[in-house]
C-alpha cells in the first residue's frame, strides 16, 4: 500500500496515494540505510522505519560509489531481491542510486520503484546522458542529486538530459557540495547555490539529503530545521538499525527511533496561511520592504552617478581610480558602524565589495570610453 497525500505539514505515511503523486506530497521523507548490506539489515531497517508511520519512500545503496577504493562498495546485484522483499512487506516504494544504464536495467528488473542519481554522477554528463537514455520510455520516478561541486550548471544539465529522455516525474536533492579545507560539515550546504536551483524550479519536489551535507548524526537536527525553514518539499536521510556498525557512513546514521526523535523535535513551517489576518499582516510588511528596496536601489543609482562624476574628474587629473587607502578607510568607518545598526560586518563587506566594484565599473566606463567614431 502505497501513501495518500498529505497537506497537514506533518510527515504522515499510512494513507495509499499512486507513487507519480508521491513527488507532490510535503513534506515526503525518504529513509533508509545509506547501503544495503544483508538480507536482515534491509528487511529490518524497512520494517522499522514502516512502523515510524512517517516514512514515504525507503532507501538503500546497492553500487556505493566510494571517492576512494577499498571501502565497502556495496552489495550489488545480489541486494536486489532483497530491495524487492521490502517492498512486498511494507508496500513501501524503495528508492536506490543508479550510476549506469546496466544499473538503471537491474533496477527496473527488480522492480525498485524510485531512482535517485548520486552526486559523483551528476558531475559528469557522460553518466547522467547514459543514465537518461537507460531512462526512455520508462515511467519511473528520479531524484537528482546535486553535483560534488558548486556548479549550479552542471545540476541543471543533469536535470535538462533526464527531462529531455521523457522521464515526467523528476525531484532535486540537495547533499551538499565538496571543498578544500576543514569544516564542520562533511559537504558544504552552500545554500544560496541550492535555493538558486529551487527558484528556478518551482515546480519541482525539491529535498535536502541532511546526512550527506552533516557527515555526522550530531548536526542533522540543525540542517534540517534550516531546510525546513527554507521550505524544502521534503527529506532524504540515512537511517539504520544499528548505525555505529553500518558498513558505510557509519558516523551519519540514526536508528529509526532516533530519527522519530529528529522529526519530532523539528518546527514544521508552512508557506501560506489560509486566515486572511496573516495573510493581509505579512502584505502590509512586504509593503513597507518594497519601499525600502525601492530607496535602496535610489540611492544605490545616485551613488554611480557620483562614483561616474568622480571618474570624470579622476580622468581630468590623470588619478587612479583605486586609491586603496581610502577604500581602507571607508571600509573601517562602515564596520565599526554595522555593530550600532545590527548589521554583520562579513554581510557589509560582501555588500560594499560588491559596490565598490560597480562603483569602479562606472568610473571605468567614464574614463576609458573610447569616442565613437562619426
Ligand atoms: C548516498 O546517498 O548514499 C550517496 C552516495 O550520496 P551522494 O551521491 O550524495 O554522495
Ligand atoms: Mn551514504
Amino acid at each position: 500500500m502505497l501513501h495518500q497525500i498529505d497537506n497537514t505539514n506533518q510527515p504522515a505515511a499510512d494513507k495509499a496515494v499512486p507513487l507519480r503523486q508521491l513527488l507532490h506530497k510535503k513534506p515526503l521523507l525518504i529513509a533508509g540505510p545509506c547501503s544495503a548490506e544483508s538480507r536482515e539489515q534491509v528487511l529490518l531497517a524497512a520494517q522499522l522505519l514502516r512502523d515510524t508511520h512517517k516514512v514515504d519512500i525507503l532507501r538503500a545503496g546497492i553500487w556505493k560509489p566510494r571517492t576512494r577504493p577499498g571501502n565497502f562498495e556495496g552489495m550489488g546485484e545480489a541486494a536486489l531481491p532483497w530491495i524487492q522483499e521490502a517492498q512486498a512487506l511494507t508496500g513501501l516504494p524503495v528508492a536506490i542510486e543508479v550510476a549506469s544504464a546496466k544499473q538503471v536495467e537491474l533496477a527496473l528488473k527488480y522492480d525498485c520503484s524510485v531512482l535517485w542519481i548520486g552526486a559523483r554522477s551528476t558531475a559528469n554528463p557522460f553518466s547522467v546522458q547514459e543514465i537518461a537514455d537507460a531512462l526512455k520510455g520508462v515511467d519511473v520516478p528520479v531524484f537528482i542529486k546535486n553535483p560534488v561541486s558548486p556548479d549550479i550548471d552542471l545540476w541543471v544539465g543533469a536535470l535538462e538530459r533526464v527531462e529531455k529522455a521523457g522521464v515526467k516525474n523528476i525531484g532535486l536533492i540537495h547533499r551538499g557540495f565538496s571543498f578544500y579545507g576543514r569544516s564542520e560539515y562533511r559537504n558544504a550546504p552552500t545554500w544560496k547555490l541550492a535555493l538558486e536551483m529551487k527558484r528556478r524550479y518551482p515546480q519541482l519536489a525539491f529535498l535536502v539529503d541532511p546526512s550527506h551535507i552533516c557527515g555526522k548524526r550530531e548536526l542533522l537536527k540543525e540542517v534540517m530545521q534550516s531546510a525546513i525553514d527554507l521550505d524544502y518539499d521534503g527529506i532524504m536521510i540515512e537511517s539504520h538499525p544499528h548505525p555505529d556498525e553500518a558498513l558505510s557512513d557509519a558516523a551519519q546514521q540514526v536508528t529509526p527511533a532516533r530519527l522519530v526523535a529528529l522529526l519530532d523535535d523539528i518546527i514544521w513551517r508552512k508557506e501560506t496561511d489560509s486566515s486572511e489576518e496573516i495573510q493581509e499582516k505579512l502584505a502590509r510588511y512586504r509593503r513597507i520592504i518594497d519601499h525600502v528596496d525601492d530607496d535602496i536601489l535610489n540611492l544605490l543609482s545616485r551613488r554611480m552617478q557620483i562614483a561616474a562624476e568622480i571618474g570624470l574628474f579622476k580622468k581630468k587629473h590623470n588619478l587612479t581610480i583605486l586609491q586603496t587607502a581610502r577604500w581602507n578607510e571607508t571600509l573601517d568607518r562602515l564596520t565599526a558602524l554595522t555593530e550600532k545598526l545590527n548589521l554583520s560586518p562579513e554581510f557589509i563587506k560582501q555588500y560594499y565589495d560588491a559596490i565598490h566594484m560597480e562603483s569602479i565599473a562606472h568610473q571605468d566606463k567614464v574614463m576609458n570610453e573610447t569616442p565613437k567614431k562619426s
